[in-house]
């Protein structure tokens, strides 16, 4: 019978954290939060692609605390502002801008524009600490709303309006917005692939790092 892999998830964003765990439900995985240990620094995010920025967080994270790591990197590409913010997304309006400001910000440069379509992409990276990953990747198509409706969600989710369900994000319960959601299709195609997921960590973890994690989840 084997042990629970510990999983920490790599980002310091509640809203992502919540809808990571809801996805990741009834594995036997052990998932752990940035939380659960002592400050670590921050990856730059500096990459050009969504890819290349979730990599780097899940390979960072995994390496420091040795054990392995799923992150996120996920934006809004905005067809009238040329795929703007997209892996600009959260630093849109200033790095120490709230999730309104970005709203607003967004919102001001959409006046007047008669073509709304955006989409929300999303890639999930699975990192074990000698750096191999796995890579999971889905897009939502929507339109952004003349002004903010729904206060559920996080970040752009109150002016991201999708169509046949007739409500933005920010209206959409945390079930309906898996259903439809970029970060929901990514990680519904991780779990379809789950079970040859823990088999892949298992292979990647340095039988010392086993030892201890199996020596964790006995406590
Ligand atoms: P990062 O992936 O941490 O670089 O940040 C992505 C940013 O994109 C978030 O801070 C949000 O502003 C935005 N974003 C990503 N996914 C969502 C979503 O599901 N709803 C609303 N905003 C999102």
């Amino acid at each position: 019978m084997h042990k629970e892999i510990p999983l920490v998830i790599a980002t310091g964003n509640p809203g992502k954290v919540l809808e990571i765990e809801d996805l990741l439900y009834g594995f036997p995985i052990q998932i752990k939060s940035l939380s659960d240990f002592g400050p670590i620094p921050e990856t730059e995010e500096d990459g050009e692609t969504f890819e290349e920025n979730a990599y780097k967080k899940a390979s960072f994270t995994a390496k420091i605390l040795g054990i392995p790591a799923l992150a996120d990197d996920s934006g809004l590409m905005v067809d009238a502002l040329a795929g703007e913010p997209g892996v600009r997304s959260a630093r849109y309006a200033g790095s120490n801008a709230t999730d309104q400001q970005r709203v607003a910000k967004l919102l001001n440069a959409m006046q007047g524009q008669t073509n709304r379509k955006a989409a929300f992409e999303c890639v999930i990276s699975i990192a074990v600490p000698s750096g191999p990953a796995l890579t999971y990747e889905a897009r939502c198509e929507g339109l952004i709303a003349e002004a903010p409706a729904g206060n559920k969600g996080f970040g752009y989710d109150p002016i991201f309006f999708y169509p046949s369900l007739n409500k933005t994000f920010g209206q959409m319960t945390l079930a309906e917005k898996r259903d439809v959601s970029h970060r929901g299709k990514a990680l519904n195609e991780l779990r379809q692939e789950m079970d040859k997921v823990l088999i892949w960590i298992r292979r990647h973890m340095p039988s010392e790092e086993k030892f201890l994690y199996q020596l964790n989840s006995e406590e």
